[in-house]
This record gives C-alpha cells, structure tokens and sequence, in this order.
C-alpha cells in the first residue's frame, strides 16, 4: 500500500515518534500507567488557562462525538432546557443527540458561512427563560469557519446560563483562555490539534457544575460523572481504556510543547492555510468563507469555473501523489475540502498545490 500524508480534519498525519509509542502493551492498573493519564489531565488544564481548584479533566473512550454526547447527556438535567447553535454539521450532531435522549432542545440555525450572532443569542435567552445551557461548536469542521466563543460566552455568563462548546477541531490549535471566556465544560478529541491518534475525548468541565451533575445521565458509559469520579481517584480509567493511545497523546502534548505550545502551533496552522488560500486563488480556486471568518484548520473551497472533472479524478490523482483531501459537506454548493493540520509543514503546502495545479492542467478540458 502507497502511503500518503492526510490533508483531513482528524485523524490527521501524526509523527513517527507519536506511533512508535504504541509498539508498547501498557498494563492498565499499572501505576505507571495511571500516572500518565493524571499527567495528560493536567496539562490539559494548563492548555486550557485554567486552575485544577476550578476545572478538572476527563478522559472519555471513543471519538469525538462520545465526548459531545458525554456532556450533553450527562450535565443537562431532566428539568433543564438546552439551546443549540447551529452553523454546520457538527452543530446539527448536536440536535441529534439531544433528540435521541429525549432531552428538551432548541435550535438556532445559522446559515453555514455565517457565524452565530451573539445579540441573537442573548435575545433568544432573555425571551425564553426556561433555557439553563447553551451549546455551540468553535470551529466548524463543515466549512472551515471559525466562530466567535468569546463574543458568545460573555453573553451566555450575562445571562447566567451554562455554556457548553464542543472545540473538536481547535483545540491546541488555537487557543482557548477557557474561563475567560466563560466555558463552563469544554471538548476536544485525541486525533485533532493535539495530534495524536484516534481513541478518546476530552472534557474541560467546571468542577462545581460537574459534581451537580451527579445522578443527572441518561446513559452507564457515557456517564461524565461517573468516569471523573472513578478517574480523580488515582487516574485508573473506569473501563478498559486505549492504552496505546493514551501512550501516543502523552508523547503527542510532550511535542506541542517541543514545538512551542499553541502559540507556535497555531502559527504553523494558520500560515499553512494562508498559502494554501492564496495558492488555489491563484489557480481561480475560491474559497467558501471569507476571510473575516476563516479558521485556521480546513477550507472549503468551491470547484473552478468551468468544471470538467470529479471529486474522485481529483482524490485519486492528488493521493497517488502523496496526500488525501477531503470531499465537500456544506449542503448547497458543490464544493471539496483541504485541511492543512498535523505534521504538515509550507513544503507539503507547496507540493499538493503543484499537483493539483498539474492535475487542472491535464483534466480541466471538456473532452473529459
Ligand atoms: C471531528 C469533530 C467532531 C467529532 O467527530 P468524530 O467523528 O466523532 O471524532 C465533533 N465536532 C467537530 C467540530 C469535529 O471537527
């Protein structure tokens, strides 16, 4: 098998260092083991700008969405009342699991390359009183836009809700002072910025809000409480845990913060994807968000104009050449997706643009 580099938004190209830790079978009761998991919680926090007296960190089994659903399940109470923000696939996740554990959810819809707007927020909370949290993603994988938590956050803590952000894909990559901004539990995954391998969640939660949710869950695994509970004895996991990739992430926090921490990484990011921008514009490749609200993580990009070839002619080509892109997921355009996080440096940026500015050149003619 050809190996290529990801281009994706997670799981992303990971060093050889960060893989090489999973060669070893690590005993889970194992103290050593144990230590490694308090050792991930508090660096955690210390990404997260917050003090362990305020904040803890728990480690959830499963990708991403188990984290989101985690929270969601377990914090929002029979009695509460849940307002979901909503620009984008990952927000409407959200809508999906608050439907499927029967919990009482509103929705605010935001057109996809539009942010969330944080007086609407304040005034959909200020009319509806029986709203106790509010829920929005940071970086909306979907398109690629970065919205504005802080702006959000503040109006949330005015009106004294619970704010609850789902930062999957930015995460140490862009940071996040947690309490200044007014997040009172937050989530992120191993296989994003952190760039280490797929296998578990993380929660960033306020411990006060955290221990009134004791008894609140819907689900035994999903439990958030539980698990914090079971995991702030000793860092024991409260089921099998993903050994290796535990060991991976470990390694992978050692390296953010060989390589600067978020500061540095985000700029290595943020650099990739200006190039990236500036290449494809080049080649009459426009973006789908503007650059006001463009993240640093993915783009989405509509298709040149005219258009004689496929998304899987562009894949197949550009993955022959060593790197895998990512198809569109944005609902009214036709469009296709590069990421530029992970091991990903200017050179890579360099080389998929070469290639797919020979793949236009051999197939963008109308005999195809
Ligand atoms: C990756 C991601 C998730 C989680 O997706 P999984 O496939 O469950 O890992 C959730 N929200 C956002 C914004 C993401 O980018």
């Amino acid at each position: 098998m050809k190996s290529y580099k990801l281009l994706t938004p997670g799981p992303l190209t990971t060093t050889d260092t960060v893989k090489r830790q999973m060669l070893f079978d690590h005993c889970t009761w194992d103290d050593d083991y144990k230590q490694i998991t308090q050792e991930i919680r508090r660096g955690l926090l210390e990404l997260a700008h917050v003090q362990p007296e305020e904040y803890t960190a728990v480690l959830m089994q499963g990708s991403g969405s188990f984290g989101v659903e985690s929270v969601l399940t377990s914090v929002v109470g029979d009695g509460d009342e849940l307002l979901i923000c909503a620009n984008g696939a990952y927000g409407e996740r959200m809508t999906e699991i608050a439907r499927h554990a029967g919990m009482k959810y509103h929705v605010y819809n935001e057109h996809y390359n539009r942010v969330p707007n944080a007086q609407k927020i304040g005034e959909i909370l200020d009319a509806d009183p029986a709203i106790t949290h509010v829920a929005m993603v940071h970086s909306e994988t979907t398109s690629g836009i970065l919205n504005d938590i802080e702006a959000v956050g503040k109006v949330v803590k005015e009106k004294g809700r619970v704010f609850i952000v789902d930062a999957m894909s930015s995460f140490g990559g862009v940071d996040i002072p947690v309490k200044a901004w007014g997040i009172d539990f937050i989530i992120s995954s191993a296989n994003k910025c952190i760039q280490g391998v797929p296998g578990f969640s993380f929660i960033i939660a306020r411990r006060d809000l955290l221990e009134q949710s004791a008894g609140k869950a819907r689900s035994l695994s999903l439990d958030l409480y539980d698990q914090w509970k079971t995991m702030e004895i000793d860092g024991k996991w409260r089921f099998t845990s993903p050994t290796h990739t535990v060991l991976a992430f470990a390694q992978a926090m050692r390296e953010l913060a060989e390589e600067g921490g978020i500061e540095a990484r985000n700029k290595r990011y943020t650099e990739n994807n200006r190039l990236l921008i500036q290449k494809l514009e080049e080649m009459g490749i426009r973006p789908y968000i503007d650059g006001t609200h463009q993240g640093p993580i993915i783009t989405t990009f509509f298709y040149p104009e005219p258009c004689h070839f496929t998304f899987a002619q562009m894949y197949e080509y550009i993955k022959d050449r060593g790197y895998a892109i990512y198809p569109g997921k944005v609902t009214e355009a036709e469009t296709f997706r590069i990421g530029n996080i992970g091991e990903i440096y200017q050179e890579d940026i360099e080389k998929v643009c070469a290639v797919l500015k020979e793949f236009l050149e051999e197939y963008n003619h109308e005999e195809n």
